[in-house]
């Protein structure tokens, strides 16, 4: 009888800034690139196939794997924000053990005993949907991107379309600043049902997971609205469809402009429109949504 082998691959979790920045220096040396991807943790399906683009247009990826808390607004959501890193790092060595490395520092180690954001300027893309929302949260998104920016040294940078307004945020601050990497959006990575894949999917309740997909199912709607009735006519139409949900609290409902993402008044043809929800599903606050043209 022969003994089982067992390989267990090992992957690089560094948690202070010290030895990443070390790590790096060594790859750039080596003339590698590297491609980061910056999420929360509770991995999903949806970050994987940020990592695997990343992979493929990069000879390393980077996972950060950070809540951050300047970009809360609310303490119990921040509490309750799922951490589980080490199931984060067994997923992603289902991916690639030898070609990933993440990055999960302390708050302490990235903010230095002071958590407080810059304040950006990001043209007025922070006042519309969120940023009305979540006071602060994209000043909060622009500090510790821009941290890991320095830190990481990405050549590239992924993020998807599911915080389509984080997307376009981050586009005005690498614009702003100057820096020098490259920002690439990803597509919405969906359950079967058309539920957008999220972190904040595990606090649901067996019934808020069962309704959920209503969200994508009205946006499909709204879609489908769009190519015959004005904006208003569609937010209104939205707005009576939530009503008779009782499960789920609309938040807000916009059509806007996707480079501005000013409310849209009057269709013009050579503009991209995108419709947006947030919901709340009991406590959970879910996102989502849909190109329109
Ligand atoms: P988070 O951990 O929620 O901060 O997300 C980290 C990154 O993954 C962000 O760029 C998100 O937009 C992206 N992301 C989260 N969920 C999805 C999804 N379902 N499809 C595509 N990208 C996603």
């Amino acid at each position: 009888m022969f003994a089982a082998v067992i390989f267990y691959s090992i992957m690089f979790v560094y948690k202070k800034k010290e030895n990443i920045t070390k790590a790096i220096k060594s790859i750039r040396e080596d003339g590698l690139t590297i491609g980061l991807v910056p999420t929360m943790g509770a991995l999903h399906e949806g970050h994987l196939q940020l990592v695997i683009k990343a992979l493929q247009d990069n000879d390393k990826a980077v996972v950060s794997v950070f809540v951050n808390p300047t970009q809360f607004d609310n303490s119990e959501d921040l509490e309750k924000y799922p951490r589980t890193l080490e199931n984060d790092v067994d997923l992603l060595k289902t991916v690639n053990a030898d070609d990933i490395i993440v990055y999960a520092p302390t708050v302490e180690d990235i903010y230095e005993g002071k958590a407080v954001s810059e304040s950006f300027d990001f043209d007025g893309l922070e006042f519309e949907m969120e940023g009305k929302f979540r006071h602060g949260h994209f000043d909060g998104v622009g500090t510790i991107v821009k941290r890991f920016f320095e830190i990481v040294k990405p050549h590239k940078a992924y993020f998807g379309e599911k915080d389509f307004q984080q997307l376009q945020i981050i586009r005005k601050l690498v614009e702003k600043y100057e820096l020098p990497v490259e920002v690439i959006g990803c597509k919405i990575h969906r359950e079967t049902n058309g539920l957008a894949m999220s972190s904040r999917n595990t606090r649901l309740t067996p019934e808020h997971l069962n309704v959920a997909p209503f969200i994508y199912k009205t946006l499909k709607s709204a879609k489908v609205k769009f190519g015959t009735k004005s904006a208003n006519k569609i937010a209104e139409w939205v707005e009576n469809q939530f009503k008779k949900n009782n499960l789920l609290k609309l938040e807000y409902f916009l059509v806007a402009d996707a480079s501005t993402l000013k409310p849209v008044k009057r269709k013009s043809k050579n503009k991209k429109y995108r419709a947006f929800i947030a919901a709340y599903a009991g406590e959970v606050r879910l996102i989502d949504n849909i190109a329109l043209n």
